[in-house]
This record gives structure tokens, sequence and C-alpha cells, in this order.
């Protein structure tokens, strides 16, 4: 018998498991409708690949996976695409979200398909592949997608793999129907994470109030010896990653880290199965157990459902009795959440809708004082003090909050249920943890901002720098031009320039006659510089310069004669008119 551990605090809630064990899992059929969040597991939504009116078969892919945490989407039955918009999805926040639809045809007609002949000849990254392509997502309620938890971080061994088959929350019966009727394609799931992992030991963890699925489990595992059926009392949260860690090794994750640190890796038995589905029979994830339940439903039980399926099409085949319902809740009692909406559909991550009458779980009573009583502290299975993350929470004090770990708690709900004060200490840490994230992203988008202004500020001066340098060269040269003219005893090509400038101003204002002074200056001024260009040239033929400066000469005495008679022209034009 292997040695099991205790964690801290822990609560014992009235179980309400054997409504939904009386009968074996039923298949939900195929509803008229198929609603599809794009959004179903932890990461980017996955991106359409299909549009509206387009025909698609069972288990073909109408959405990829949007980025490395994300997961593709395939439809759950045939039928064509009547809309891609948003719809009523099952989250806390109640809003719409966007989905793909499929309206059914009841034909049901697979895409072809198929698995490997034998997962053993695969390594590690070809399976991986195939659970990615799949679009598994942890099934026993978080979502995070199933192959990049299994690449873990680059050189690090995995020195136990837990399939975790606790299944604590109340009311909840999905995993528990699944171990008993199951069990070896769960263990034939479990090899194949095992062949991938390379884990020195596999524990299969479960409370002892399953003792049907104990039975199961170690009658299959009987012939696969890999794995060890590990079973401890029942207690409220022993399903929480970290709990169990510490029941079956007595090893705790760090504040803030996560199981891979040490060396373990968590898997649920859904997810299990729907690996081994996707690796020996090539079938993604398109279906899983639900369990229907609560005093509102007539029959509770667990259904093999196909996702998408709207919640109210399951309630309806459960008997639901509108009437006594007080309201749905998706998930347990405990960390379960309520639906507004029961065309809300199934997701990957729905173990159980939740009927519940009033009598059975009645609106809790208006919040008093905290009286400091520390229950919530000793009940507490992350060893949290959640009365103080209380007191922070109402006064938004979130370095406090964080200093306090308050994103190791895992929302197990103990605190509130132990509370006699009525207060709702996990809603509170919700609304806290939601602000912290939505800070932490603004945060990172005024970085973001303060990092492409800054770039700018830097691309914006280096082009300054180079047009000043560009600037620079041309002075210099000019300069280098100039020097070499005047060396030469021809025209300064700068104050030509000038010149021609000030010729030209003159012969258009002698052109309009709006300033006959300056146009007779500027031609006095052009008759002197050719007297002067003139005599130069005399002196250098008369001195027997080099042939090349007389040519300069020549040239230079030349365009000051053109301008000039341009400039004479142009004044007598304007005398004439
Ligand atoms: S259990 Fe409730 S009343 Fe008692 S210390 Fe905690 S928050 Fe306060
Ligand atoms: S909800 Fe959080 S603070 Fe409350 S008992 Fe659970 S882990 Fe502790």
């Amino acid at each position: 018998m292997r040695r099991v551990y205790d964690f801290h605090g822990g609560i014992h809630p009235a179980e309400n498991k054997h409504q939904s064990v009386r009968s074996g899992i039923r298949s939900a059929g195929v509803p008229a409708q198929l609603i599809l969040p794009l959004s179903q597991h932890i990461g980017a939504a996955a991106r359409p690949v299909v549009t509206v009116g387009d025909y698609v078969l069972k288990g073909q892919v109408i959405a990829e996976a949007a980025g490395h945490v994300s997961a593709t989407l395939h439809a759950p039955s045939s039928g064509r695409i009547s809309g891609i918009e948003d719809r009523p999805i099952p989250h806390p926040s109640g809003l719409p979200a966007p989905c793909i639809v499929i309206d059914c045809d009841q034909q049901d007609l697979w895409t072809p398909h198929q698995g490997v002949a034998d997962y053993r000849d695969c390594d590690a990254s070809e399976l991986l592949e195939l659970i990615s392509s799949a679009g598994i997502a942890g099934m026993g309620g978080a979502g995070f997608p199933t192959a990049v938890k299994l690449m873990g971080k680059p050189g690090r061994s995995v020195k136990t793999l837990i399939i975790n088959g606790t299944e604590c929350e109340p009311y909840i019966t999905a995993d528990d129907i699944l171990m008993r009727e199951r069990a070896a394609d769960i263990l034939e799931g479990v090899a194949i994470l095992q062949h991938i992992l390379q884990p020195e030991e596999t524990l299969l963890g479960l409370e002892d109030n399953k003792p049907e699925a104990i039975a199961a489990l170690r009658e299959a595992a009987a012939s696969a010896s890999h794995v060890e059926i590990v079973t401890f009392p029942t207690k409220y949260p022993s399903g929480g990653e970290k709990q169990l860690i510490e029941i079956l090794t007595g090893k705790q994750v760090p504040a803030g880290g996560l199981p891979g640190d040490i060396g373990i890796v968590c898997q649920n038995v859904g997810t299990a199965v729907a690996v081994r589905d996707a690796v020996i029979y090539g079938r993604p994830l398109i279906s899983r157990i639900t369990t229907v339940t609560g005093d509102a439903v007539a029959t509770p039980q667990n259904f093999e459902v196909l996702l998408g399926t709207p919640m109210q099409h399951l309630l309806d085949l459960a008997g639901l009795q509108p009437e006594r319902c007080e309201r749905l809740v998706m998930g347990g009692p405990m960390m379960g959440f309520t639906v507004t909406n029961p065309q809300a559909p199934i997701v990957k991550t729905t173990n159980c809708i939740l009927a519940p009458t009033t009598a059975e779980l009645p609106p809790p009573p208006p919040a008093q004082p905290c009286i400091r009583c520390g229950l919530c502290a000793e009940a507490c299975p992350a060893s949290l003090l959640p009365q103080q993350l209380f007191w922070f929470a109402q006064g938004k004090e979130f370095e406090k909050l964080e200093q306090h770990n308050l994103f190791d708690c895992i929302e197990c709900g103990a605190c509130s249920w132990v509370c006699p004060s009525h207060i709702p200490l996990v809603q509170y840490y919700r609304a806290s943890k939601a602000d912290i994230l939505q800070q932490r992203r603004d945060h990172a988008k005024s970085e973001q901002a303060r990092e492409r202004f800054e770039a700018r500020q830097t691309r914006l001066a280096q082009e300054d720098e180079e047009r000043e340098a560009k600037r620079a060269a041309r002075k210099a040269a000019a300069e280098k031009r100039t020097q070499l003219a005047t060396q030469e005893g021809g025209e300064d090509p700068i104050q030509a320039a000038i010149d021609r400038a000030k010729a030209k101003k003159a012969a258009q204002q002698a052109g309009t006659g709006t300033e006959p002074a300056a146009a007779a200056s500027a031609l006095d001024t052009l008759r002197q510089k050719l007297e002067k260009a003139e005599q130069r040239l005399a002196q250098s033929h008369a001195s027997g310069e080099d042939a090349k400066i007389v040519a300069a000469l020549e040239a230079s005495a030349e365009r000051l004669r053109g301008k000039l008679t341009e400039a004479e022209s142009a004044a007598s034009e304007a005398g004439a008119s």
C-alpha cells in the first residue's frame, strides 16, 4: 500500500453524487443545431476556416488554433454552417461570444480519419502533434490545451505522471462513470501519455467514495502494471491539482509555481481517454461526458454529448421541471457558476449541469460583518489567509493581495462555505484577480506604447543626424569647388548662382516694370562683372596661362555676356511696352 498524505484544510460538504450514477452513460444524440464557441479553452480563441453556407462533415476542422496556446475546433456532426456570430455561452460574465453554428443534417457523416498503427513507433513530437491537432484541452475543468501542458519546459524531465480521477466536487459524476465504464480506455490513454513523458512513476489517484470505479480500474490495471491506482479518504477539494500532488507525493508545489517545477505532470482521466481516441482512432475531441443532475430534473444521469449541444437539449432528455428550477449552474455548487441562458452550449470543460431547486441550493443569506473567527483560514487548502485577502480585496489593495499569494487561491469556495458571516469571499477574490489581470494588461499595453514612442523618437533623431551629415557634406563639397575655381582664377560658382538669381529677378522686374531702378542697377552689376571677366581673360592671354584656366575664363565671360544680353533685351522690351 502506498503511503498517502493529507493537505491543510478542506471540508466535507454533502456529496449528492449517488443520484446521477443509477444508470450508465447515455448518448444525447444529435441535436438540431450545434453552437461551438471559438474559445472553449485557456488561451487564444480559435480562428474559423469555414464560411456560412459550407457543408461540413463530422470531425472536420472548422476553426484552427490561433497561436501556441490555443486549440483546434472540429465539427461534432455533419451539416451546414448557418452562422458565425455571437451567441450566449457558458461563462461567469453571461456575455455572448463568437460561435460557429451548424445546422445538423442528422446524417452524422464522418470525415475520413484514422489513427496510428502503433503509437510506440511514434516519437513524442509526433504524438504531441496528433494531440494538438485533435483539439484536446484539459477536461477536468480548466481547459488548458493538453499538448502544450505535455510539452513542459525543454530539458526538464518528468518524475511523476499523475492521473486525476478524484472528482471531489459534490454532484458531479462524469469522471466516476467514465472510470466505471471505460477503465481500459483510460489506461490505454495513460500508456500513450507515459510513452510521451517517460515518467519514473505513474499514479492514478481517486477518493475512496468511488468503490465501483476503484474496482474497475484495479481490474483493468491488473493486466497493465504500468499504473498504480491510489485511493485516499474523501475530502473537498482533493481534486485540486496542487492538493492531489500533496496527497499522492507529500510534495508541495511552491507558491506561484507549477507542478512541472517539481517534476510532476497532472492529467484528468477524461483527457486520457481523449488522447487515446485521437492517437489510436484519429478521432478529434468532439464529445464529452456531462452530468445532468439536481432535484429539478426527473432522471439525473450522465450523457455522452456532442460539444455545442444546447444545454436545454440535455435538460429536456433528463426531464427538467422548469417550475422547480431555481437557477442553472455549470459545474458543481462549490466552484460552478450560474448560466443565465439554457441555450448556451456544452463546451470542452462542461463536466456538469446542475438544476437545483430552491430548497436544495438556497440563495445565501445576507452577509454579516467578519467576526474574525479564523474558520476560513482553517479550511483553506492553499494555506492562505482568506480573511486578510478579504480586507485587501475590499480596499482594492492589489499589491498586498499579490504579496499574500492571491493567485494561489484555487477558488474552491471552502472559506465561503465555513464562514458564519456568509461573506461571499470567493467572489471578492475572483473580482480582485480580474482587476489585477486587467491592470497587468493595461500596464503591458502602456509599456508597448512607450516603447513604440521611444523607438519613433530614436528613428527621427537618426534621420535628423543623417540629414545634417548630408547637408554638411554638400556644403564642404561646394566650398571645395569654390576654392578650386577661385584658385584657378575663374568665377565663384556660388556667387555666380546668386548673380544669376539677381539678374533673373531684375529681368522679371524690368519685364513687369515694377522696379525700374533695381533693374537698371542689376544691369550695371552685370556689365561691371563682364568687364572684369574680360580684363581677367585678357591678362591670362597676355601672360600665357594654362589652357584650362583660359578656357574656364572664356566660358565664364561668355556666360556673363549671355546673361547681359538677356537682361538688356528684357529691359528694352519692358521699356517698349
Ligand atoms: S470565516 Fe468569515 S467571519 Fe470568520 S474570519 Fe473568515 S471571513 Fe471572518
Ligand atoms: S477559495 Fe481560495 S482562499 Fe478560499 S479556501 Fe479556497 S483556496 Fe482558500
